[in-house]
């Protein structure tokens, strides 16, 4: 019997008793009554109380014009420069809840061989179409979970993975990260990006902090708890910080403005992608100070 103080939601991740944080908001700025986000007293890993129902990301904003992907393409590319350049050339790389497939087309323009894993069959159809440019078979695009990754690989070792804002919503943390070891070569590179829970916008919004997101978010980290349950999956982490990619301005943008948000009003994506665009100076700053919105961390399988 585990000793969780009474009263207390015990952690789902190791059992311990966990602290009330807070009642976010969802994204119409509601507050949900009975939703809660409590941090554990043992593993410090926050979860939203209780579980989302709905974990799966929703599909992101339609794909825009040509012209547009173009643009996100090379941003994507600059933000994923560091990790590529730790793989080797023509590497196999999975991406793992690949969403619309611009990671993953990125990483094929870039020589690697790449399988696209991704659970939601509207945002799979659009990976699909996201390679129509692309030879065939140089994006291998499944529809999978990260608990399928063995399965998919089929015996096949990743030299990386990619998590993009998938780890917060996986069902069981540490088997969804048990699972993407497994298919690691030794020595093969994990690169893992999360909302950060300690950000400074995460402290100014409050319970509006679009990170929360407690429809969809089951897990919410800060860089020590991350830290923890990469370790606990046995990958040694070597970098940790707001510093990858490029901040997290949409995150910003729509803790701003709930209603310029694409899931909450299509029509007005546009300008949610104008006003995150106006943000990536303020995101790009606040990484910088490592109170950013969103932690990247990079682990390594480790060999033997
Ligand atoms: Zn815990």
């Amino acid at each position: 019997m585990v000793a969780g103080v009474s009263g207390e939601t015990p952690c789902p991740r190791c059992a311990a008793g966990s602290r009330f944080l807070l009642r976010p908001r969802d994204r119409m700025g509601e507050v949900l009554a009975v939703v809660r986000v409590c941090r554990s007293r043992a593993c410090g890993v926050g979860f939203t109380d209780p579980a989302p129902f709905r974990l799966a990301a929703a599909p992101a904003a339609a794909p825009g014009r040509e012209v547009e992907d173009r643009l996100a393409a090379r941003v994507v590319a600059a933000g994923l420069r560091r990790f590529m350049g730790r793989l080797p050339a023509r590497g196999l790389v999975v991406d793992a809840g690949a969403g619309s497939g611009l990671r993953a087309r990125v990483l094929a323009e870039h020589g690697f061989r790449v399988v696209a894993v991704e659970p939601d069959p509207v945002e799979e159809a659009r990976a699909h179409a996201m390679m129509a440019a692309l030879p065939p078979g140089a994006v291998e695009v499944v529809r999978a979970g990260v608990s399928d990754l063995p399965a998919v690989l089929a015996g096949r070792r990743a030299d990386g993975v990619l998590l993009w804002h998938v780890l917060e919503h996986l069902h069981d943390i540490d088997a969804g990260l048990g699972s993407i070891a497994s298919v690691l070569a030794p020595g093969g590179v994990l690169q893992v990006a999360v909302p950060n829970r300690a950000s400074a916008e995460a402290r100014a919004f409050g319970p509006r902090w679009h990170g929360w997101e407690p429809a969809r978010h089951r897990w919410h980290l800060d860089g020590e708890s991350l830290r923890i349950v990469l370790g606990a999956a046995g990958l040694a982490v070597e970098d940790l910080g707001t510093r990858g990619g490029w901040g997290y301005p949409s995150g910003l943008a729509f803790s701003m403005a709930p209603g310029l948000d694409p899931q909450v009003n299509p029509r007005r994506a546009l300008a949610g992608r104008a006003l995150a665009a106006a943000l990536v100076p303020v995101a790009a700053a606040a990484r910088l100070t490592g109170r950013g919105g969103q932690l990247v961390a990079t682990a390594r399988s480790v060999p033997g």
